[in-house]
């Protein structure tokens, strides 16, 4: 167990005056929710926003949604290398998970794959593309490929609020999108999840299903307060080993779980969120800096190939969560992750298995396999590109590479 300076794999800090702005939005109440809905909607563009109390929550209010309005569809297509909290989202709307492969090099789709699935499945009701890490996936070509205009393309950009591509803002390129305002995403505010869409019909059938949902109860924000304030001291690196050692908070560890609950957002996360623009926008200057120093100075090491993550067309460089990288194979990545558990370096394993392993929903894939998410599985890690990544951590990694390349030249 270390003690002692510990990056964490991915970072959105809450400072102390954003709790502030937080209580003075527990006093504002439904006008600060108001207020919020109102700057995301001017921000994105788009007709209508709905506030919810998570990532999947959100994603399970647009299943029930477009559940209602195709009750004769019941298939939702994800990739089988995502975030457990899609698959848990759409079992828990009533709804099927159908599983497409990925291609390991982009972490999209593998597309000829989707367009197979496409044709033979029939009672699809949508396709969840998720931009993970904030590597933005190729929205259009997902739409070229459905012929059917009645399968929604939601787009899972609860890891990308804020990215750009093609000029266009990320959470807008499909027929709706969610983001996630939970820990270690773009901004958090605890927890919170936000759809957004421009479709009257889809927003009709949420704005119904929202209404049944219960606020938060004053216990519940008490909590968020707890939480936030925990948040702000321990996501420091000088502190975040202390609660690594506590496994009960199950720090990094995606769950399958499709009991959540479904609730509101609060008026203190609103304002939490309160200078959310702004926040971004300096996280996204630090990760699009780190993001580049990784992209540069992992050429020299062979047996590491990150995931590209410019748009060579339009000379942009996205704002990563954080910053993939295949491993050579398994062994090597398994000593790569023992440095940086040893050393606090941040780098981290990216989801623990693929979606087709979850205990809960094996039975479904018997004799379905999917090379390209195992692959993600046996050989995909991410290197930290948060604003507390310093000069000196880079440093400590470079080192800790070479040492490892050295044993690895002389076959160990
Ligand atoms: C985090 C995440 C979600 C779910 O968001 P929560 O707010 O954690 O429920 C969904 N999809 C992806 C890709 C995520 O990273």
């Amino acid at each position: 167990m270390r003690i002692g300076r510990t990056l964490p794999p991915a970072a959105a800090p809450i400072y102390k005056y954003d709790i502030l702005k937080g209580f003075e939005g527990l006093i504002r109440g439904q006008a600060e929710l108001d207020d919020f809905r109102l700057e995301i909607k001017e921000y994105f563009q788009v007709r209508h926003c709905f506030l919810l109390s998570s990532g999947k929550a959100a994603l399970s209010i647009i299943l029930q949604a477009l559940k209602q309005i195709s009750p004769d569809r019941d298939a939702v297509i994800i990739p089988a290398f995502t975030c457990y909290s899609v698959p848990s989202a759409i079992v828990r709307a009533g709804l099927k998970v159908r599983l497409c492969d990925v291609n390991p090099e982009t972490l999209d789709f593998n597309f000829i794959e989707l367009r197979k699935i496409t044709k033979t499945k029939n009672k699809l009701l949508a396709v969840v593309c998720p931009h993970l890490f904030g590597l933005p996936a190729d929205i259009a070509k997902v739409s070229g490929i459905l012929a059917d205009p009645r399968i929604a393309v939601i787009e899972d950009a609860a890891q990308a609020m804020g990215g750009v591509f093609n000029n266009r803002q990320l959470g807008t390129l499909g027929d709706i999108g969610f983001f996630s305002l939970g820990r270690g995403k773009a901004f958090s505010t605890v927890n919170g999840g936000i759809i957004i869409t421009n479709s009257k019909e889809i927003a009709e059938k949420i704005e119904t299903g929202i209404h049944e949902k219960a606020g938060r109860s004053v216990p519940s924000n008490v909590k968020l307060m707890a939480y936030a304030l925990a948040l702000s001291v321990l996501t420091n690196p000088s502190l975040f080993w202390l609660p690594k050692l506590m496994p009960r908070l199950k720090l990094g560890e995606t769950i399958y779980d499709a009991e959540f609950p479904v609730n509101q957002f609060s008026p203190f996360q609103a304002g939490l969120a309160r200078n959310w623009r702004k926040r971004i926008t300096v996280f996204q200057t630090h990760r699009k800096q780190n993001a580049l120093y990784w992209r540069k100075v992992l050429k020299r090491f062979p047996w590491l190939q990150p995931i590209p993550i410019i748009n060579e067309l339009m000379e942009e460089t996205w704002p990563l969560l954080r910053f993939p990288v295949l491993v050579q194979n398994s062994s090597l990545k398994k000593f790569l992750l023992e440095i940086s558990e040893k050393y606090g370096l941040g780098i981290m394993i990216t989801y623990p298995g693929s979606i087709d392993t979850i205990e809960e929903l094996e039975l479904e894939y018997k004799g379905e396999s999917f090379p390209g998410a195992q692959k993600c599985v046996d050989c995909l890690v991410t290197f930290p590109v948060h604003g507390f990544v310093s000069p000196n951590d880079r440093q400590r990694i470079i080192r800790c590479l070479d040492n490892l390349q050295d044993l690895h030249m002389r076959g160990h």
